[in-house]
């Protein structure tokens, strides 16, 4: 699973980036800008480890000033390298503009292994990486605004922003410095769920297309789709979660020390269980052992959900790969090498850029809840209710009958915070599945679904940058 030493992750999304520009009529001069990383940021800084000073490598890089503030997360791991944020910031660019969250793209990252640190080292080392960006102005609520990635979490946003807050006193709006904060430190509810349940719902509105469907071989609707999840980290956890609920079957789930597979369905929640309790997701009652983790991927199903890492599906293993329809819930989990395959192959592969812009989304609403300084639901819940119950005690007046007990729930409830973000999330990812959708259909010579996302996102950022005047 580990990347081949040539390949150059930024390379890659220029590579399909080109792809999707020959499909739009922006002058060169505006796609090099859209291409290019605006600024970027590489830092080394110490920290005292035990009785060591340790030289830390970090980085930030936001991508594009388009819109501001940039939004990107923040990743903690050994391979954490320039080429790596800066392929992340472009897709979070491209990404916030398919799913019209009015920000430009960005990413950090800071090469630690963070199982090899105490809690305090990290908070010390996060803490100061939040003082370095602090010092450039690579962190604010109108400039740039981190949120978790792979290996963070809550506890280093809420570092983050108590960093962010002690240097900015009477800063009205710092909380809006960062997202995915826990809810008492001015989260939102829903985030941390956000980009699984963002994958479930991208791919269950593809299910309900008839002739794509028929395109991908398979019948219409999630129910009884045979799923293979690879990562069971918050993003892989939550959308087998997601896709368990709506019906579908999670036939493997995979993990770096290796896979397991059992045809009737393994649950998300007992198989966490498992691997916290045994140290390994493997001898999971009931399901067989695959030992090298990348053969699970290999499996038959009707869709694959890559939810760890880039580059796990390249030129090597695509030609085994017999999925029907694959979910790129991960940033990059595929190469242009693999996309070529499938494009011969017939197999659909729903873009990462669009597909787990679930996170960033309600990131987004997060970050307008802390501007507003006002939780969602506040004002209107019972409002809601009470009229609900008006309109329901009249109905059942009029009519002489009544409603039973569930429904009479259902109707009566006004929406809460998490009522609110999961309908926005739910909105924003059908609506940004169909509008790619069309603009495919729009051009027939369009080859695949990911390079019909790049075309609908340059086309936006393109259009923001010619109504900025930038290019006259
Ligand atoms: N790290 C997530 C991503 O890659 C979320 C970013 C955010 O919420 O700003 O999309």
């Amino acid at each position: 699973m580990s990347a081949q030493p040539e390949y150059s992750f930024f390379d890659a999304v220029s590579a399909s980036f080109d792809k999707a520009a020959r499909f739009t009529s922006w002058d060169p001069g505006i796609l090099e800008q859209i291409k290019q990383c605006n600024s970027v940021y590489r830092m080394h800084f110490p920290v005292k480890i035990g009785d060591k000073i340790e030289t830390i490598k970090a980085y930030r890089v936001q991508h594009s000033h388009h819109k501001t503030p940039c939004k990107g997360g923040i990743r903690f791991a050994t391979t954490v390298n320039l080429d790596e944020v800066m392929a992340l910031a472009a897709l979070m660019t491209y990404k916030c503009a398919i799913v019209n969250v009015p920000f430009g793209g960005a990413k950090g990252g800071i090469n630690i292994d963070p199982k090899k640190y105490t809690p305090y080292e990290l908070e010390k080392i996060t803490r100061r990486y939040t003082h370095e960006l602090i010092k450039k102005n690579f962190i604010g609520p109108g400039t740039d605004v981190p949120a978790p990635d792979y290996g963070t979490g809550e506890r280093e946003m809420a570092w983050i922003l108590d960093t962010y807050t002690s240097m900015k006193p009477g800063e009205i709006d710092a909380q809006g410095c960062v997202t995915g904060k826990p809810v008492t430190q001015g989260g939102v509810r829903g985030r941390r769920e956000a980009t699984g349940l963002g994958v479930f719902y991208g791919i269950r509105e593809i299910c309900t297309m008839k002739d794509m469907m028929e395109k991908a071989g398979l019948p219409v609707g999630i129910a009884g789709k045979r799923v293979i999840v690879q990562g069971l980290g918050n993003v892989g956890f939550h959308a087998a979660k997601f896709f368990r609920l709506g019906g579908a079957k999670i036939v493997a789930i995979a993990e770096f020390e290796g896979a397991i597979y059992n045809p009737e369905g393994l649950n998300e929640e007992e198989v966490f269980q498992h691997r916290k309790k045994e140290g390994t997701i493997l001898n999971f009652p009931g399901a067989t052992n695959i030992l090298q983790s990348g053969e699970a991927l290999e499996l038959d199903c009707d869709i694959l959900i890559p939810a760890a890492l880039e580059n796990v599906i390249n030129g090597e293993n695509a030609p085994r790969i017999k999925a029907r329809i694959i979910g790129e819930a991960a940033n990059g989990p595929l190469t242009p090498e693999a996309d070529e395959v499938f494009i011969r192959k017939g197999i659909l592969v729903v873009p990462d850029m669009y597909l787990n812009a679930g996170g960033v989304t309600v990131s987004y609403f997060e970050w307008l809840k802390n501007l507003s300084h006002v939780r969602y639901g506040r004002m209107e819940k019972r409002f809601t209710e009470n009229l609900n119950q008006a309109v329901l005690g009249q109905i059942e007046k009029l009519t002489g009958k009544e409603v039973g007990d569930q429904e009479r729930e259902f109707i009566l409830h006004g929406p809460d915070e998490a009522d609110l973000v999961y309908s926005g999330l739910e909105e924003t990812m059908i609506s940004a599945t169909r509008e790619i959708i069309d603009a495919w259909k729009s051009n027939p010579s369009i080859p695949d679904m990911r390079t019909a996302a790049y075309v609908v996102a340059i086309n936006k950022v393109g259009t923001s940058y010619a109504e900025l005047g930038i290019f006259p």
